[in-house]
């Protein structure tokens, strides 16, 4: 049961306007069983209009159409609908009357340019609008050397687009398109690369697998996208559940969280939950060099965070390392400000002053300036204190200098997610 949605508006394709009508009915179809092939997206031009439909009608058993259906010259997309079934377009009394009275309610006469918004193509049916006044159209048309499709025309305004959708589209799918069902789940790794973790899932990426397993790449998080289509919601959850089970097999606790779960939110609940952090709330500082005061941001964005995140040192200049958090300035002399005993003295110090058994540090070289042969732009340590010891690491980090900045901070959090599990990192 193939579903193609088509969006209209030259604010989409100008990039104005993100199409977020898609990706919610999108999610919508999928959690009924119906596959999106295709999403569509054209101008307010008759012409692309027509061609859209017509293409999209020989491909799918669904069309959903939103867009376009305002009372201006460029709402053309009922027009192009009738043009396509080669049908006239016909006043819709029951809608006339309906928009006679919404006018007539607020003291106003009807604009004529609204007539237009009661105008459904001889055959299809008007579909109400409960949210304004553009009524909606469902039909069945046929495509030449096609078994046809059902369209159904929706507004392009989100609010009126989801109540009319939810009422009058997604019911009809669901029974036509014979119920099945899809869930969807996402793991999330960091510090591993995508061909890495796909490597690691071998066979369950099997592209004609079922519940199937994706990877997606965002600012270095590699998420597993798990998806189960079955006949019923129970068989969909046991398959989904099996699936989960066999992708943590591999990939254990690379594995950090799920769904809407992000890497410092579970740090947070390590935290919270650490016997040695719950003796000394808040139990955790930060001392940042290159990162100026982005892995604060993570913590902080967290809401409840002041429970377990005490206070950040933003020490970007040699001085401040050494007025702010005790670095001994011989020691950054011998060694340069992005060396591990300034990582292990930054952390102990930041640990030391904030009087916390947790305290990160950061320092390393985000570029695109300050490269050596013996220290790349992309070097960065990083250091933990953990009840009185203190440990550090170098990495060695891709990309322009945000990259840099953002894998630092995350490794950090990662770090010390690695050190309350209890376990080694695996990389
Ligand atoms: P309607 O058919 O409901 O009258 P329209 O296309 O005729 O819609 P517009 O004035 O073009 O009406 O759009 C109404 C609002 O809805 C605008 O703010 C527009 O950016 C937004 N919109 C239209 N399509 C989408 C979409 N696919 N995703 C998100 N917003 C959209
Ligand atoms: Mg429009």
């Amino acid at each position: 049961m193939k579903c193609t949605i088509l969006s209209i508006g030259d604010e989409l394709v100008l990039g104005q306007t993100v199409d977020t009508n898609s990706a919610w009915m999108s999610e919508q179809l999928a959690a009924v069983g119906c596959a999106v092939r295709a999403h569509m997206t054209v101008p307010d031009d008759q012409a692309e209009i027509e061609a859209a439909i017509r293409e999209a009608a020989a491909k799918s058993r669904f069309l959903i159409v939103s867009g376009g259906i305002g009372p201006t010259e460029d709402d053309l997309t009922r027009q192009a609908l009738a043009a396509v079934m080669h049908a006239p377009l016909e006043e819709n009394t029951v809608w006339m009357n309906q928009l006679e009275s919404f006018f007539k309610a607020r003291g106003r006469e009807m604009p004529p340019i609204n007539r237009i918004q009661a105008m459904i193509p001889r055959g299809a049916r008007m579909i109400f609008n409960t949210a304004g006044t553009a009524a909606g159209i469902d039909v069945d048309i046929a495509v030449e050397g096609a078994v046809g499709a059902r369209v159904f025309v929706v507004p392009g305004v989100p609010k009126e687009m989801k109540i009319m959708f939810a009422r009058d589209v997604l019911p009809v799918v669901r029974e036509i398109g014979g119920g099945a069902v899809i869930l969807s789940r996402t793991l999330h790794t960091f510090g591993l690369g995508e061909s890495s973790i796909a490597e690691m899932l071998g066979p369950l990426m099997k592209r004609d697998r079922n519940p199937s397993v994706g990877t997606t790449v965002a600012n270095g998080i590699v998420s597993l996208r798990v998806n189960a289509r079955h006949p019923s919601k129970d068989a969909a959850a046991a398959a989904m559940e099996q699936t989960v089970a066999e992708c943590r097999t591999p990939l254990g606790d690379l594995i950090f969280g799920a769904d809407d779960q992000s890497l410092p939110q579970i740090v947070g609940q390590l935290l919270e939950a650490d016997p040695l952090a719950r003796q000394h709330r808040p139990s955790l500082a930060t001392a940042e060099s290159c990162t100026g005061g982005l892995l604060g941001k993570m913590l902080t964005d967290i809401a409840g965070s002041s429970n377990y995140y005490r206070e950040g040192f933003i020490t970007y200049a040699n001085e401040s390392k050494t007025e702010l958090l005790g670095v001994p300035s011989e020691m950054i002399a011998a060694h340069g400000a992005v060396s591990e005993p300034v990582a292990l003295a930054m952390a102990a110090g930041a640990a030391k002053r904030a009087n916390t058994p947790y305290a990160l540090s950061i320092t390393g070289i985000a570029g695109p300036g300050g490269g050596m042969p013996e220290k790349p732009v992309g070097t960065v340590w990083i250091g933990l204190a953990a009840g009185g010891k203190t440990s550090a690491r170098m990495f060695h980090l891709a990309g322009d200098r945000e990259m840099i900045r953002d894998r630092a901070a995350k490794m950090a959090l990662t770090i010390l997610r690695y050190h309350l599990l209890g376990k080694p990192m695996p990389f």
